[in-house]
């Protein structure tokens, strides 16, 4: 239809000389090289019709130029979202409207690129994944806020926990000392010849050991109080993302790199989320419970 529509010979004209040979091959000549003879023949359309037509077709051809231009919108869950059924990342893919934005879909390419048995297939549009998203988002952090809570009333009990954690470090730093001593005074009991040989490093082991392991409780302690310290920070920084969720649903970037860190989407557009935050939670309680039972 294209060529139909840009072709002359409708008006009743004839068209010469649209392609030449150069270095003997059949190239298209530019249009004032062409040779035209007017009215050889009936014309189909009048020559103003084919004018407004040329005039129609090259606005499109323009229009066509400056929407390909249109810059992609930020890609916010890049390298996040994977399918539910082959575990495959699922493609982002932009599909171009022209009277409004673009839409933007996420789909498993197993079925095209590997077999179509290979996943029920999953495709899901952009905005209404970020609309669950912020949903689920909202959800999560209100639980894991008040799971976790640091409010005013559990104060007094962290600075108890801190003051405990501390006083295990003190206890077990003297412990060390005193140990060491004795393994000084292991040298003088050998060199007076009250232990013998056998006897002196059989003892010195057994003390050297034993600080060895009270070297290991005091980093794992002095952990625990980094852990309580870290705790309440990401607490802080969770309470100002859940606000900022509340009051503004738009997802950032910044924010969705913070707290998600995978995203499935199955073929009846289910969505199941790991966050961030749960673990690092769960892996704080382990670590303060471990500190608890020394
Ligand atoms: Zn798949």
């Amino acid at each position: 239809v294209g060529v139909i529509l840009r072709s002359e010979v409708y008006t009743g004209d004839l068209v010469q000389g649209q392609t030449k040979t150069v270095d003997h091959r059949q190239v298209k000549a530019d249009a004032e090289e062409w040779t035209v003879v007017r009215d050889t023949h009936e014309a189909i359309i009048s020559r103003e019709q084919f004018a407004a037509v040329q005039e129609i077709l090259n606005q499109t051809a323009s229009r066509a130029k400056t929407r390909e231009v249109k810059a992609y919108t930020p890609n916010l869950l890049k390298g996040k979202v994977f399918c539910a059924h082959c575990g495959g990342s699922l493609h982002r893919q932009r599909n171009i409207r022209k009277k409004s934005d673009d839409v933007y879909f996420y789909h498993c390419l197993s079925r095209s690129r590997i077999s179509k048995d290979a996943c029920p297939g999953v495709t899901i549009r952009e905005d209404a994944l970020l609309d669950m998203l912020a949903d689920m988002l909202r959800d999560a952090l209100d639980t894991a806020l008040g799971q976790y809570t640091l409010s005013l009333a559990e104060l007094p009990r962290q600075a108890a926990d801190r003051a405990e954690l501390r006083e295990k470090i003190t206890s077990r730093r003297q412990e060390v000392q005193r140990l060491r001593g004795i393994v000084r005074s292991l040298y003088e009991n050998l060199v007076q010849g009250v232990l013998t040989k056998d006897e002196y490093f059989d003892y010195k082991e057994k003390y050297e050991s034993r600080i060895a392991d009270l070297a290991v409780e005091m980093e794992q302690l002095e952990d625990g109080l980094r852990t309580m310290d870290a705790q309440t920070e990401q607490h802080r920084a969770l309470e100002q993302d859940a606000a900022q969720i509340k009051t503004d649903r738009a997802l950032t970037g910044a924010l969705i790199e913070r707290l998600i860190d995978r995203i499935e989407v199955s073929h009846d557009k289910q969505i199941t989320v790991r966050y961030r935050f749960q673990s690092e939670f769960e892996t704080y309680a382990e670590v303060l419970e471990q500190c608890r039972n020394m």
